[in-house]
């Protein structure tokens, strides 16, 4: 079973993919599907993926096609045909998009690519602190937790994710570029696209998209016509 709206949120490392999938799963209802959230627990877990994930996530590279789009083929198995899906993280190669084509049925996904500047990733990325036990997601520049202990109920430990340092941040963006952004011309080149302007702050990037989402609007294109909020050159 497929869904009937499956949103795409795709974007290099900062954009703030996860913040956003997140409030738009609150503002529709949809799960949210992160593949490095499913993955990270998966390591925590120490399950065979975590097991066979860990070092590759370690140092910044693409866990194998086949892992992760194993994981999200489960999560389809659960759909009904009237709800929806947010995907965050994926897809993050053409294999991965090509696969998602035959798991979405008839369903057009709805791809929104949340462009950032690249002074805005180093940013978002150094502030960036996870909470050990929950995942939950904090930023030293935008929200910030003077005692380093998560605000949820666990009262986790923040710390800074492995691959979130610098040298591993670039490799991140090099492989973005390299096998994530032939990505958004695949979907470009369907007339699913729509791009959306990441430098925003989190609440102005959040109201595009959940414009966006309520109106469909990328799904009713003709193929082959970028959709653009707006573009400048500087972003990827
Ligand atoms: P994220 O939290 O989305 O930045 O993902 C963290 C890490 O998980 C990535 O750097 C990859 O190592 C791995 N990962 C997450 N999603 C995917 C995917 N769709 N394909 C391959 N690896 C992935």
């Amino acid at each position: 079973m497929s869904y009937a709206h499956i949103i795409v949120i795709l974007g290099p490392p900062g954009a703030g993919k996860g913040t956003q999938a997140a409030r738009l799963a609150e503002a529709t209802g949809f799960p949210h599907v992160s593949t490095g959230d499913l993955l990270r627990e998966a390591v925590r877990r120490r399950t065979p993926l975590g097991l066979k994930s860990k070092a590759i996530m370690k140092t910044g590279q693409l866990v194998p096609d086949e892992l992760v789009s194993q994981l999200v083929a489960t999560r389809f198995e659960e759909g009904t045909a009237e709800s929806g899906i947010i995907l965050d993280g994926y897809p993050r190669t053409t294999t991965q998009a090509e696969y998602l084509e035959k798991i979405a049925g008839t369903t057009r996904p709805q791809v929104l690519h949340v462009a950032v500047s690249e002074g805005q990733i180093i940013r978002r990325i150094s502030g960036r602190r996870a909470c050990v036990k929950c995942g939950k997601v904090y930023n030293v520049h935008f929200l910030p937790r003077t005692d380093e202990q998560c605000g949820a109920p666990c009262g986790g430990e923040l710390v800074q994710r492995e691959d979130d340092r610098e040298e591993i941040v670039k490799r991140r963006i090099r492989i973005y570029l390299d096998l994530t952004a032939p990505v958004i011309g695949f979907y470009k080149s369907r007339g699913q696209l729509t791009v959306v302007d990441g430098d925003l702050d989190v609440d102005s990037v959040a109201k595009q998209i959940a414009e966006l989402v309520m109106a469909g609007r990328a799904s009713k294109r003709p193929a082959g016509r970028e959709q653009s909020r707006s573009r400048r050159d500087d972003c990827v």
